[in-house]
């Protein structure tokens, strides 16, 4: 393999629930469900029978034919939107729901973009584009232009560069990759505001905090708003590779037949995976992750740590702010321990438990924080 990620920092070779086991037959806790992914742990029942399935009874067909399970989840994600007529567009990740979002964009016969400063859309060209960070964007200029960067959460410098040139803003509810900054309050509602004043659409990346991992279906139905357009991924298939762009109102006519496409977008094994998501993914689980969640951030601030500045998040996508710049040797001594975390930012540890974790699961990584700290502050 390229060497894309760096030294793999172990080699797995199962899973089951919250825990997973290297090819030592070492057991980790799976505080970070690969990247925000398997929300429902590891070889969930539900999810593998309906993959296993879906993949007897018809794996693949091409998008010149439709299946009954994408129609389902076609259906079954419009209904979170708060619009019924919302429409659907497939794919097989995050980065490529953006950038099916960001060529509907270009459809309203405008062109720019407004994104926000830490902003993490994706590794192709046009995520990239509006993808903050100059030590990824740089090594791959020029990108797709017409983008105008505004601090994150800052409603002025928005209102001040929204008018009737723009297609999009693109926000994140909260930055994962970032370090896990939410939005300030009013942010979303403000941008929803500001975007139907200019006649620009407003698109919200939900690749991250979408599908329960923030305590709700979409994090944003919170702020009370509906999105022009809405991009979701990771924890959709809970390990198997699916993402959707789903566009509301005016914006779900936009896109025409040859327009776009993909092969393996909303191929029926993976809206099989979707829709076992979505029928696991109830109340109840949403409510644990509201108070698991408010637990572990509660739990890890009243260790009183001096390493320690704040437990910042919502759900189960927690960031714990570190005084010094010692967030990778933590998370590196943390995998020692059998604890899976990571360092989003050099002073940030990034938690995305599985959305089923209780407590219990977590409270020895709580007691083991202090020490970790101690021994790597
Ligand atoms: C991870 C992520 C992406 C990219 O998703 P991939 O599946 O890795 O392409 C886009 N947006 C946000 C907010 C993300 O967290």
């Amino acid at each position: 393999m390229m060497n894309a990620f760096g030294a793999p920092k172990r080699v797995f070779e199962r899973g089951a629930g919250i825990h997973v086991w290297d090819a030592d037959g070492n057991r980790y806790t799976d505080l970070l469900s690969g990247l925000a992914v398997t929300a429902l742990g590891h070889a969930h029942a539900g999810v593998t029978a309906a993959i296993t399935a879906q993949l007897d009874r018809l794996g693949h067909v091409s998008n010149f034919f439709a299946s009954e399970p994408q129609i389902r989840l076609a259906e079954r994600l419009a209904a979170l939107t708060g619009d019924p007529d919302t429409r659907v567009f497939f794919t097989n990740s995050g980065t490529e729901a953006n950038e099916a979002a960001f060529k509907l964009t270009r459809l309203t016969g405008r062109t720019q973009i407004v994104a926000m400063e830490g902003a993490f859309h994706g590794r192709t060209l046009g995520a990239l584009a509006i993808t903050h960070n100059p030590k990824y964007r740089e090594p791959f200029a020029p990108l797709p232009g017409d983008i105008t960067f505004v601090p994150y959460g800052d409603v002025d410098a928005l209102r001040a560069c929204v008018d009737d040139t723009v297609a999009a803003v693109v926000i994140e509810v909260v930055q994962g990759e970032n370090g896990v900054v939410p939005a300030p309050a009013g942010f979303v509602a403000a941008a929803r505001e500001i975007t139907t004043a200019a006649g620009a659409l407003l698109w919200i990346d939900e690749v991250q905090t979408g599908m329960g991992r923030c305590g709700e279906y979409l994090a944003h139905r919170v702020d009370g708003v509906t999105p022009d357009l809405v991009t979701l991924a990771k924890g959709l298939g809970n390990g198997f590779p699916i993402g959707a762009c789903l566009a509301s109102g005016p914006a779900a006519g936009l896109l025409q037949p040859g327009q776009h496409g993909t092969t393996f977008g909303g191929n029926p094994v993976a809206a099989a995976a979707g829709n076992a998501v979505l029928d696991a993914l109830d109340g109840g689980v949403l409510d644990n992750a509201r108070a698991t969640g408010a637990w572990l951030r509660d739990a890890i601030a009243e260790l009183g740590h001096p390493g320690i500045v704040e437990v910042r998040g919502r759900g189960m996508l927690l960031g714990v702010v570190l005084a010094a710049p010692n967030a990778a040797a933590v998370a590196d001594a943390a995998l020692d321990e059998g604890w899976i975390i990571n360092a989003p930012r050099p002073d940030v540890l990034r938690l995305a438990p599985p959305l089923i974790a209780t407590p219990d699961d977590l409270r020895g990584f709580v007691g083991a924080l202090p020490g970790l700290l101690q021994r790597h502050g």
